[in-house]
């Protein structure tokens, strides 16, 4: 069924939500405009949702939950692969788009933000195949069952992705969903909506209410039928979600920010020491930074600091190109908007003023790109770990050298921030590199550079979340429990 989309001078337009497998109008009257990140221009425009269409799309989640909770595992997986399908038939139209709307440069739109949610939607057909809903325990038959209706509320960083990361599963366990994405990166949403309706999903499994999160996201988490709601975002946004939910004690899966630390180990020599600063540059500036797990601390022995510094100016200044992101000018794009470069250039300013030395980039504008959220690639030396920058999720190409006195060091401010996501450790010895990674407090390490496991459990300690995504543990986040006694 067609979405009654318009695209008129570029302006690609939905004017309805998808609810009980219907395109249909808002309750409001308003919309919300989305703006190109690289040209500052309109480039699409949703309507923003109302408290009473979360209403109604719960309503017809509640509705469809009865019979989608019972439909076999199999049935599930057939769905799963038609929508990996139908991602991957779109590809190039959902990485022109979110190239778009988040600024990421095509080639690697095209790799993560269309690529990788395509990959997961395709894991779960296989995960579902092997996985079993019941075991023996003693007198027991232990069932796990789909916990309910799930509200889905996600960032617009890596926006399609982050979206499938839930619905995939939720969908996988027999669970049916309610979708509020990111009012900035939102049309992407919209796309999967229209392919989830051609795949013919049973109406009222999958939802899409768009809007603002202090509205709807808001309705979502206080909403008495929904029975979990599972976010992604901000630390600020995930407290708010969970006072919320905890009036009616759903259940909550926080996926939040970070300050994760990239340690290189006082064993690394040569080509090894030069190989991990390098690599430590990538993992920072991923997304021009906007990345939840960007190793934005750099933490190096305090004997190599300077070493490591000239290796990450020669990087920062020779590869990390900026430039028009559809066009693949440059290694990073825009920042998503306007608010965002401005946060992201009071940060730089307050690295100045409390003392970190400025080794490349800066606050101001680049000079050869006048439009576009662009923010310079920017690398801090000698930061201490009590400063703003190396404390608060800056969300930019910013990145900050840290040095330390031995191993014990390096551990502790590793840990010492509020949060507890990602991170890495170096060394020329991959045992020893082991043993520290067990000592930081987060919930993904990177040994030596090892490469991103689309299986592997993905979540945080402390206040990056309390919730796990992806793979087998990502399907289990969206069951219950229950024991029959025999
Ligand atoms: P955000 O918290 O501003 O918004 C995230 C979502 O929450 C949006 O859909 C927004 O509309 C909604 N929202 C905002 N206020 C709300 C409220 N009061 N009640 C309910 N919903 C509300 O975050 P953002 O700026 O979109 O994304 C960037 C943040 O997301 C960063 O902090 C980043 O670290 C985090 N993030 C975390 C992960 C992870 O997996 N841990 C992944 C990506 C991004």
């Amino acid at each position: 069924m067609p979405t009654d989309s318009v695209q008129t001078d570029s302006v690609k337009t939905f004017d309805k939500l998808y609810i009980g497998g219907q395109w249909v109008p808002s309750t409001g009257s308003g919309s919300i405009d989305v703006i190109n990140a690289a040209t500052e221009q309109v480039m699409g425009r949703i309507p923003e949702g109302t408290a009473d269409d979360v209403d109604r799309a719960v309503a017809a989640a509640r509705d469809a939950f009865e019979s989608w909770s019972q439909t076999d595992s199999s049935e599930r997986s057939k769905f799963l692969q038609a929508l990996a399908d139908g991602l991957g038939a779109r590809n190039q139209e959902i990485a022109e788009t979110i190239c778009g709307e988040v600024g990421m440069p095509m080639f690697l739109s095209q790799l993560v933000q269309a690529g990788l949610p395509t990959a997961v939607a395709g894991s779960y057909v296989a995960i579902l195949d092997d996985f079993d809903f019941e075991e023996e325990l003693g007198n027991s038959l232990v069932i796990k069952e789909p916990v309910g209706v799930v509200g889905c509320i996600t960032p617009w960083n890596y926006p399609l992705h982050q979206i499938i990361a839930k619905v995939a599963p939720a969908l996988a366990a027999g669970c049916t969903v309610v979708l509020k994405p990111s009012e900035v990166a939102p049309l992407n949403a919209f796309i999967l909506a229209e392919i989830i309706d051609g795949i013919g999903l049973p109406a009222g499994v999958f939802n899409l209410v768009s809007g603002v999160g202090p509205v709807v996201g808001e309705a979502i988490a206080a909403h008495p039928d929904v029975d979990m709601v599972s976010f992604t975002g901000s630390t600020r946004a995930g407290k708010r979600v969970s006072e919320l939910a905890a009036q009616t004690v759903k259940r909550v899966a926080l996926e939040l920010g970070g300050k994760s630390a990239n340690i290189l180990l006082d064993d690394l020599e040569g080509e090894d020491l030069e190989k991990a600063a390098r690599a430590g540059v990538g993992s920072c500036y991923l997304n021009s930074g906007q990345t939840c797990t960007a190793f934005t601390r750099m933490l190096v022995p305090r004997d190599k600091h300077d070493q490591i510094v000239d290796i990450l100016r020669d990087e920062v200044e020779n590869v990390y190109t900026i430039g028009d992101p559809a066009t693949g000018a440059g290694r990073l794009g825009p920042l998503i908007s306007d608010a965002q470069r401005e946060r992201v250039r009071g940060y730089i300013q307050k690295g100045i003023e409390e003392g970190a030395t400025l080794v490349v980039g800066g606050p101001d504008q680049p000079e050869d790109l006048p439009t576009g959220y662009y923010v310079k690639p920017t690398v801090f030396a000698g930061v201490d770990n009590s400063m703003t920058i190396a404390q608060e999720e800056i969300f930019g190409p910013v990145l900050s050298v840290i040095p330390y006195d031995d191993e014990d060091d390096a551990v502790r401010i590793a840990n010492d921030t509020v949060y507890g996501l990602s991170g890495g450790v170096w060394s020329a010895d991959t045992d020893r590199a082991k043993r520290i990674a067990r000592r930081i407090r987060t919930g993904q390490l990177e040994v030596n550079g090892g490469g991103f496991n689309a299986l592997a459990p993905f979540g945080g300690y402390k206040q990056s979340g309390n919730g796990r995504e992806l793979g087998t543990y990502g399907l289990e986040e969206f069951l219950q429990t229950k024991a029959l006694q025999l």
